[in-house]
């Protein structure tokens, strides 16, 4: 893909010569682990093709957007609300934030003990590698977790267009009014970045396409609920991470045909594993692309992941946007009534987190939970204990784990997944 995009990333301000390398060691990384795997359904071709072209084609067409008028937001958060974005034609984009990059120079400007995830957005920022960041308009920040919201007072200093919205930490009466008010001030800003000014229509527009996305991956997931489950738990990753980054019609189509085939495939009772290989639910930190080890390391060990309980995943799609108001506040309300069900372990207390993986354990049939945490995630860490001491009280097998995105303990992880499965084997 390379050669035909050179002039727009060289226009983007890319570095060519690391990009070059980030896409050799992307391509490379997809090819050990997505392709090798066998009996994959012939619409995950369509996710192949996404990924081959993930800052070539999908980059070309934000670029034709914006030549177009239209404008672009990045966003490293699932409480970012898509359908206030739509409502103004723009487009909402997940940021690169599943590999390290740059790690030395990250270093320099924060503390080592930060997570892989905040240190990645930086690297690839600071290793001008990320198309998505040198294209958006509106670069939207959230405070969230400490690190992420005191990450962005550093942030502010390296792009010239951040936003930053606050966000509640506990689920009350005031945390929800905090909601209210961002979401509404959210509204204002990209009313104004854009020059459009959203109506009832827009919103309801906006917030149909975010639903029709929403519903289907709500089929695929149902549909790994039968064993043999008809599709691997790194493809249905795969689908889940690009629910970020494609364009929202196209991808629910696309996950919609998958689905189709998967029908088929449960008739047929064909999977990717055998009928009762262990069934696994992940539960904890996000996973963005390409950030496939745990997954990887799961199911070249005879696992077979049937969900995600995570912000790539079901806590970050479940449940729909009411679209039954006929006025731009009703539906506002609608959107925040939405957003304040996710359940991020930023929020304390946070029980109905441990009720959603109680009910994807049971719903998905899964044997076991592997709660990945990333290293020095403080919230989802700190959670995994009365997450895993809870599960294991009502017989739920539990593994936490604690990594980062380095290979350096791909050997040690596969020992415990190992011996793991094999306590779940009937
Ligand atoms: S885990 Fe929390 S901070 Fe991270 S994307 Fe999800 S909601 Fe946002
Ligand atoms: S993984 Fe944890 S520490 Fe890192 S950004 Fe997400 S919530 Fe914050």
């Amino acid at each position: 893909m390379s050669e035909q995009y050179v002039s727009m990333w060289k226009d983007l301000g890319l570095d060519l010569e690391a990009h070059d390398m980030l896409l050799e060691v992307l391509g490379k990384g997809y090819q050990d682990i997505y392709r090798n795997q066998k009996e994959r359904p012939e619409g995950m071709s369509y996710f192949d093709f996404v990924l081959s072209e993930v800052h070539g084609l999908r980059i070309k067409e934000l670029m034709d957007e914006k030549a177009a008028g239209r404008k672009v937001i990045g966003s490293f958060c699932v409480f970012v609300p898509e359908e206030i974005v739509r409502a103004v034609d723009a487009t909402l984009v997940g940021l690169c934030t599943g590999a390290d990059f740059a790690t030395e120079e990250v270093e320099k400007i924060l503390p080592r003990n930060t997570c892989s995830l905040i240190k990645s957005a930086f690297g690839f920022k600071l290793g001008k590698v990320c198309p998505y960041m040198e294209s958006a308009d509106m670069i939207v920040g959230e405070n969230t977790c400490d690190g992420k919201k005191k990450s962005y007072e550093t942030l502010q200093n390296l792009v010239p267009n951040l936003y930053v919205m606050d966000l509640p930490q506990m689920k009350s009466d005031e945390g929800r009014a905090l909601l209210r008010a961002e979401y509404f001030r959210f509204k204002e800003a990209v009313e104004k970045l854009t020059g459009v000014s959203i109506d009832a229509e827009r919103l309801k527009k906006g917030i149909a396409m975010v639903n029709n996305k929403r519903k289907a991956i709500h089929r695929l997931s149902l549909l790994r609920k039968a064993d043999p489950a008809p599709i691997s738990g790194l493809d249905a990753l795969l689908a889940n991470q690009v629910f970020f980054y494609d364009d929202p019609v196209r991808y629910t189509d696309s996950v919609n045909k998958i689905c189709d085939e998967l029908e088929s495939r449960i008739e047929k009772k064909e999977g990717p594993f055998p009928k009762g290989a262990p069934r696994i639910l992940m539960s904890g930190c996000p996973m963005a692309v390409p950030n496939w080890k745990l997954p990887w390391i799961i199911e070249s060990s005879g696992g077979v992941i049937v969900g995600e309980e995570s912000c790539v995943g079901e806590r970050g799609t479940r449940n729909l946007v009411n679209d039954g108001g006929n006025t731009v506040d009703d539906l506002m309300e609608a959107v925040v009534d939405r957003y304040f069900k996710v359940d991020c372990a930023i929020f304390t207390p946070n029980p109905d987190r441990l009720t959603h993986v109680e009910e994807m354990f049971r719903e998905y049939k899964a044997d076991g939970v592997i709660h990945y945490g990333l290293q020095f995630c403080q919230p989802y860490i700190v959670e995994s204990m009365p997450v895993e001491k809870s599960l294991e009280e009502k017989g739920i097998p539990t593994l936490r784990i604690e990594t980062d995105y380095g290979m350096e303990d791909v050997g040690q992880l596969k020992t415990r997944v190992e011996a793991f499965l094999e306590v779940l084997k009937p």
